[in-house]
């Protein structure tokens, strides 16, 4: 683990999170400044730094799904939601753990800015 990772430490119970969901090497839980009446991050629990080092297309597909069934489970799915992977400094990137964000609640706009 990386050792100024934040969301290493969540995954390891060395700082506390509102744990949404977990399993199978992924973790889910509120985003600390939350964009959205529902806003989840979903991260393996492994270090992955941003979306370009992501080789593993089973990880991703993984992630995708969980984030997918979670939407389903916290009642957003149906009217509908977002899944973002901000990446690197132009994307938005400030934690540099592979997360997505699962963002529901709330008529979304376009374009994100
Ligand atoms: P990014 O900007 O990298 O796509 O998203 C990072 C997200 O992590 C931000 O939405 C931020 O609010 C959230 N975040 C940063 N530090 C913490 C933390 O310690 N705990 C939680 N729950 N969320 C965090
Ligand atoms: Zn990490």
């Amino acid at each position: 683990m990386p050792g100024g990772c934040v969301f290493c430490k969540i995954a390891a119970g060395e700082i506390p999170a509102t744990i949404v969901k977990r399993g199978d090497g992924m973790l889910a839980f509120t985003d600390l400044n939350p964009q959205a009446p529902t806003h989840v991050l979903v991260i393996p629990t492994h270090h992955v730094a941003t979306l370009n080092e992501a080789k593993d297309a089973g990880l991703l597909g993984k992630l995708l799904g969980f984030a997918r069934d979670l939407a389903q489970e916290v009642g957003i799915a149906k009217r509908g939601y977002r899944v973002v992977v901000n990446t690197n400094p132009d994307g938005g990137q400030t934690v540099f753990h592979l997360h997505l964000h699962l963002l529901g609640g709330r008529p979304m706009s376009w374009p994100p800015g």
